[in-house]
């Protein structure tokens, strides 16, 4: 992830449980609307994104519980940068190179991510047993609320394939802007 999202009691957003249920967003965008989207991109002012980005996520959240659906922390772990495991391995009282050893391998990239899926801090009830210090990266997931939504369009893509709320942003900008 350059995944997370902000939940409040699990990692990402804490918003309400929305009705009607969550699962009725977890198809896959239809490849149409993700070429829609591409195209967009090339036309549209992004300073018009930038305004109208945040009222389409809290209009997301509204109807999207990141608690309801847990996929960035099921699927995808997030980098653990060195300030991250500073501060988390304090919170969670193990020496730094204890957690490494114990939660961290380093990707291709020389990235820090979790070794296994889903997240060891993902709890059995979606909640973040670390929420109040979670990884920057599940701060900031989804990215809807920021330039990195229209910047970074390959993630936008690729989280839009799990992330309900993601897809829900780009359908409304799509309908927004026709
Ligand atoms: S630390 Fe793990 S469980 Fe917590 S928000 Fe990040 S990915 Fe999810
Ligand atoms: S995939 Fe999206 S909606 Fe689901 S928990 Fe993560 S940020 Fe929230």
């Amino acid at each position: 992830m350059g995944k997370a999202c902000g939940r409040v009691v699990k990692g990402l957003h804490l918003y309400p449980i929305m009705e009607p249920s969550i699962e009725q967003f977890y198809e896959q965008p239809a490849p149409e609307i993700l070429k829609k989207f591409q195209n967009f991109l090339k036309r549209v002012d992004k300073r018009t994104i930038l305004k109208q980005l945040p009222i389409m996520h809290e209009a997301a959240f509204e109807k999207i519980s990141c608690l309801e659906c847990a996929r960035c922390c099921k699927t995808y772990s997030p980098r653990f940068k060195m300030p991250d495991i500073k501060r988390i391995s304090k919170v969670v009282g193990m020496k730094e190179t204890a957690f490494i050893d114990t939660y961290l391998s380093m990707d291709s990239e020389g990235d820090y991510v979790t070794k296994q899926r889903p997240c060891p801090f993902l709890g059995n009830d979606n909640a973040c047993s670390i929420y109040d210090h979670r990884p920057s990266d599940c701060e900031r997931f989804p990215y809807t609320d920021e330039d990195v939504f229209f910047k970074r369009p390959a993630i936008t893509l690729k989280n839009a394939e799990f992330c309900p709320a993601v897809h829900s942003v780009i359908v409304d900008l799509l309908a927004e802007n026709k």
